[in-house]
């Protein structure tokens, strides 16, 4: 007999003005496309409950289990700049929260599911191609190291959603350490509701960063806890080549998580002035800005956790600005922590900088592909040569080479250890945009094929595996994805 799973709300016994109880819009014909069996086990799931009548009806939002308690929740954000008072789960609904092998607590949450009170005027829906990009591309995170919201299934609705033309409808179930944004803070500190502004922190500090509790003053902490996490997580998107291509403070998780892949992408030509949003004009979440946007973001939250910060509100602007100006240092030492593993050193030096930039210059004015110049350095390390035939370094960069060479034999660690390190930081294959595109494409004509099989090859990343190696090969000109959607 397989079971239901048993939620446990804590985000419930928050006060009613966090949230909005209500249930899903009931679907026509869901079908089921995909249970991620590994994080069902995780999280402690019957993943053949999941496959089984009751479990489609909870992953279209049919009906749910007994111990659910479905909300959604509220909170506000600045959207490229804009301040915006009320946002809030416009189609996401949060079914519970379970606790993990791990003893965690995660959020399991549909993503378009229908209209809830937050919606706006749109129409709570999601269509299926970017239910399809975030399930690959929140897994591949996954897999590739990076804290991320996850996909723990995905179906079909039977529905049409209207965007620019008539698209089949889907729902994401999207599992996170929970949802809570730095966004969320500032509804209730924009509401002057300290009260609620403090219920919340606790909440955070209880869930995520317990040994903030110890500290004198825990609103500090846990505001330096938060800045240390995403300067980690923007240096680690960074390493990927990855943009997230939607940083807005609603978008931007306490827990440190990435999570919202809308008009996100893994770049393939090196450019730091890269975007893949169609609205994105100024380049305000391009590849390059993402450390200064984390930093603006940042100084929003610190903002909005002034009143908690000290009674006394100058003291409380001291506070708030020593711990927002760690974040670019903390920033760098990551984003350097990254780049160490990459280019396969022992440890960062003052002199690696140059390296580093004249790599990135080199990179950029011979349009490499990001992910295989990086990979093919793991590959002259380790000997191999599998991404050779797709891509090599042009004479432009031997004298970069030859110094890179000269630098990765200036080492106290073992060299088989930093070769190793490279090989785990050098992905061979991440979730190209083409196809990304494909698995969309395919998918609308109701043949999930070529999803499954892209899903099975992004489960290793690191391996070479030379049967896969279409995988790993930039798009041609006519494939080329200049932009991607939510
Ligand atoms: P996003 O750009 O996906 O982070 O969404 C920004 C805000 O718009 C959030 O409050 C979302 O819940 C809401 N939203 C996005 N798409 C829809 C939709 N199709 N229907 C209702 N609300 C939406
Ligand atoms: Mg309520
Ligand atoms: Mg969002």
């Amino acid at each position: 007999m397989s079971k239901a799973p048993a939620f446990q709300n804590l985000y419930t016994t928050l006060p009613d003005h966090f949230f909005h109880r209500q249930g899903a819009d009931t679907v026509p014909a869901p079908e089921l496309i995909a249970v991620n069996d590994e994080l069902a086990k995780f999280l402690e799931i019957d993943a053949e409950w999941l496959r089984s009548a009751a479990g489609l009806d909870m992953l279209s939002g049919k009906a749910f289990p007994d111990s659910a308690d479905p909300i959604a929740t509220v909170y506000a954000g600045f959207q490229f700049g804009n301040w915006n008072p009320q946002l809030g789960d416009g189609r996401a609904l949060l079914i519970g929260e379970v606790i993990a092998q791990n003893q965690q607590r995660y959020d399991v949450q549909l993503k378009g599911s229908g209209r809830t009170p937050y919606s706006r005027g749109g129409d709570g829906k999601s269509p299926l191609g970017p239910v399809l990009r975030e399930y690959l591309l929140s897994e591949a995170m996954h897999t590739l190291g990076v804290p991320t919201t996850r996909a723990l299934a995905a179906v079909t609705t039977g529905e049409e959603v209207y965007r620019d033309s008539a698209l089949p409808g889907a729902i994401l179930t999207r599992v996170a350490s929970s949802h809570i944004r730095v966004g969320t803070v500032q509804f209730f500190a924009s509401r002057k509701d300290t009260d609620g502004l403090r219920a919340l922190c606790d909440h955070v500090i209880e869930r995520h960063y317990p040994d903030c509790r110890e500290s004198d003053n825990p609103t500090q902490a846990l505001l330096r806890n938060i800045i240390e996490r995403q300067a980690k997580l923007i240096a680690k998107w960074q390493g990927l080549g990855f943009i997230h291509g939607v940083m807005n403070t609603d978008n931007m998780l306490l827990c440190g998580e990435t999570v919202d892949y809308g008009p996100c992408a893994f770049m393939e030509a090196f450019d730091p002035a890269t975007v893949f949003s169609s609205i994105d004009h100024g380049g305000r979440y391009a590849y390059g800005n993402q450390p200064h946007i984390g930093h603006w973001n940042l100084a929003g939250l610190a903002q909005a956790l002034l009143p908690l910060l000290h009674d006394d509100e100058d003291e409380a602007v001291k506070i708030a600005q020593a711990e927002i100006n760690s974040y670019p240092d903390l920033h760098v030492a990551a984003y350097q922590h990254v780049l160490t593993r990459k280019l396969g050193l022992s440890d960062y030096r003052d002199e690696d900088d140059a390296l580093v930039t004249d790599l990135l210059e080199l990179l950029k004015t011979e349009r490499a592909d990001f992910t295989l110049a990086f990979r093919r350095l793991y590959e002259r390390a380790a000997g191999t040569s599998s991404v050779k035939t797709l891509w090599d370094f042009s004479p432009a960069f031997d004298s970069w080479l030859a110094r890179w060479q000269t630098r990765f034999a200036d080492s106290t660690q073992p060299e088989s250890e930093r070769i190793e390190t490279m090989r785990t930081s050098n992905p061979l294959f991440i979730p190209r945009n083409h196809r990304v595109e494909e698995a969309i494409q395919a998918g609308n004509q109701g043949d999930f094929s070529v999803f499954h099989t892209l899903r099975e090859v992004l489960r290793e990343p690191f391996t070479d595996n030379p049967d896969n190696l279409d995988y790993a090969r930039p798009a041609a000109p006519q494939e080329v994805v200049k932009q991607t959607f939510c």
